[in-house]
């Protein structure tokens, strides 16, 4: 068994760790406090790879490994958790989607334009209905002469307001679930999509988060994949999605981590620093065994992927893993610098409210149990 990173991956780690301190880092807090999409930061991580980190150089990406992919996302997630899961949707959820199933057309359509950083994407599988249960998809595709005319709602939609083009999830069988879903590729320009609300939320501010009322007509050309296999599409997505959420929940662990150990060092209490006291070490040592525990898991689901195999529980374990470790992290940090991280604008109360959402988005904690327990039980 070799734990040991190549040199290809170990180079690419450490010019995204920097790319990361420089670049996104400084603008980390202003993301967060103005809740503003960082298009110049994704248009500057476009220029290291970061937009198509997996796709083929022939089709304009970066041509790298999964590993690399959750290294990458992982660094970035220590700097700023919006910046990282905002790539990873680009990434996972669209770009590795349509290098995946779409068509010759659709890929020389956007696969350069997206991993250029000239256009972002968009997944639009929830619903105000559609949560957990995504397979109760209640936007329906109706065939028209020559395609199809596409009716709902979406929810919680990321990068929405910037995005360039979305995958929308639809039925075209209803009342047939998950065997009656159509994945299409659609322009958000096409007359139809109404951008409502924009969501304000507790953490990962600066998303462009938004609900989308669709009216929109596309033609056959705008399927990606198979008709009905919609469901399934999706599902493959959300695999290496939830690799990237594991590395984004790792990122955003460490930094707790690190927030803490710096306090810890340098905050005195009854003339020494409280880094002395047992009870300030154990809650140390166990964010950093927690984490070092879910990034095996994580490299191992990323792993899984790039010698091509179903990893569909590998990538559950590790986004459970890692999520519910960051969390505890996070919060252990807080604990650590007690008033000073529960200050509004402290590193670790940002962190704090960003981690949160790597238990509930692309699959709850609960979701993610239900997955693993299924292959145990084998039901
Ligand atoms: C910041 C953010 C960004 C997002 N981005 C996107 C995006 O880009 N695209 C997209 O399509 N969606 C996106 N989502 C939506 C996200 O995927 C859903 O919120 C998530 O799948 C959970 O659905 P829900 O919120 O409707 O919760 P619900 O499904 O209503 O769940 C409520 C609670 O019930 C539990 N529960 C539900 N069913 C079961 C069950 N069978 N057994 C046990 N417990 C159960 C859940 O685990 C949860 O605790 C985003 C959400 C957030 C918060």
């Amino acid at each position: 068994m070799n734990f040991d990173l190549t040199p290809e991956q170990r180079a690419f780690q450490q010019e995204i760790e920097r790319f990361a301190r420089e670049i996104v880092a400084p603008r980390a807090a202003a993301i967060d406090k103005s809740g503003e999409f960082p298009s110049d930061v994704m248009h500057a991580a476009a220029g290291h790879g970061l937009l198509g980190v997996t796709i083929p150089a022939a089709w304009g990406g970066a041509g790298r490994d999964y590993v690399s992919y959750a290294l990458a996302i992982e660094a970035i997630a220590k700097a700023s958790a919006t910046v990282a899961v905002s790539l990873s949707v680009t990434n996972s959820l669209v770009a590795e989607v349509i290098a995946y199933a779409g068509r010759e057309p659709q890929r020389e359509r956007w696969l350069r334009r997206l991993a250029s950083g000239d256009a972002i994407g968009a997944f639009a599988l929830s619903e105000p209905e559609a949560g957990t249960d995504a397979a109760n998809q209640q936007t329906a595709a109706v065939r028209t002469a020559d395609g199809y005319r596409i009716r709902g709602r979406k929810v919680w939609v990321a990068n929405a307001e910037e995005a360039a083009v979305a995958i929308v999830f639809a039925s075209t069988r209803p009342g047939l679930r998950g065997q009656g879903v159509t994945a299409f590729l659609v322009p958000m320009n096409t007359p139809g999509i109404t951008r409502t609300a924009r969501a304000d939320s507790l953490g990962v501010r600066g998303l462009g988060c938004m609900d989308l009322d669709l009216d929109v007509t596309v033609g056959d050309a705008a399927v990606l994949g198979h008709v009905d296999q919609g469901f399934r599409l999706a599902m493959w997505a959300l695999q290496g999605g939830r690799v990237a959420i594991a590395a984004q929940a790792l990122g955003i662990g460490e930094a707790a981590l690190d927030e803490a150990i710096a306090h810890a060092k340098q905050r005195q209490q009854f003339g020494q620093p409280i880094a002395n006291y047992e009870a300030i070490q154990w809650m140390l040592a166990d964010m950093a065994t927690d984490l070092a525990a879910a990034r095996l898991l994580t490299l191992k689901a990323a792993a899984a992927k790039d010698r091509q195999e179903k990893s569909t529980v590998e990538a559950s374990m590790a986004k459970l893993a890692a999520s519910e470790a960051a969390h505890k992290a996070a919060d252990k940090a807080m604990q650590v610098l007690a008033s000073a991280g529960y200050r509004r604008g402290s590193v670790v109360e940002r962190l704090f409210r960003d981690v949160r959402a790597t238990e509930i988005y692309q699959g709850t904690s609960e979701a993610q149990r239900l997955i693993i327990a299924k292959e145990l039980v084998n039901w």
